[in-house]
């Protein structure tokens, strides 16, 4: 059975560890991402596994399908639409942000009451593999974009208060 996990708090030291990529996708790892995706059920839109205390690049993703600010979404080619790719789970990203830069108002699960307006890229391409060992490329825009960014970050040790009044390059 799944269980919803304790997510971390700013301040934790494990938040601001580089995470290490994931080199074995078996049955442990897929149960603590079972176990991620029951505490993103609580509430929230993404969680990467340092918000749950291992330093390792797994990131779960699960915009709502109502989202209409994801408009483009291309994955090794192909259009596709967030109800084709939710919940979006991967591990070992390689993304680069493009495209003009826009203000969006975030928050994090693991700083809680505080929003705020963070300027980053509107879109991103980057590869990413998935649960079963494949990868794919994918280009999107809106908030998956914006999603994918924040959750990279973490497995960076980059928090998004960090960037506030920052300007992406
Ligand atoms: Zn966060």
């Amino acid at each position: 059975m799944s269980q919803v996990l304790d997510i971390l708090q700013v301040g934790d030291p494990i938040l601001r560890k580089i995470c290490v990529p994931v080199t074995t996708i078996d049955d442990e790892l897929l149960n603590f991402l079972a176990d991620m995706k029951e505490t993103l059920k609580q509430g929230g839109i993404g969680l990467a596994a340092p918000q749950v205390g291992r330093a390792i690049q797994l990131v779960t993703i699960d915009i709502p399908l109502d989202d209409i600010s994801t408009t483009y979404i291309c994955i090794n080619g192909e259009r596709k639409r967030l109800a084709d790719i939710m919940p979006f789970d991967f591990i070992n990203p390689e993304i680069t942000p493009y495209g003009p830069k826009a203000y969006f108002t975030e928050g994090c699960l693991s700083i809680q009451d505080v929003y705020e307006r963070i300027r980053r890229r509107s879109k991103i391409r980057g590869t990413f593999t998935l649960l079963d060992g494949t990868s794919i490329n994918l280009e999107c825009n809106g908030l998956l974009a914006r999603c994918i960014q924040h959750e990279c970050d973490h497995l960076k040790g980059i928090l998004f208060t960090d960037r506030i009044g920052q300007d992406p390059d």
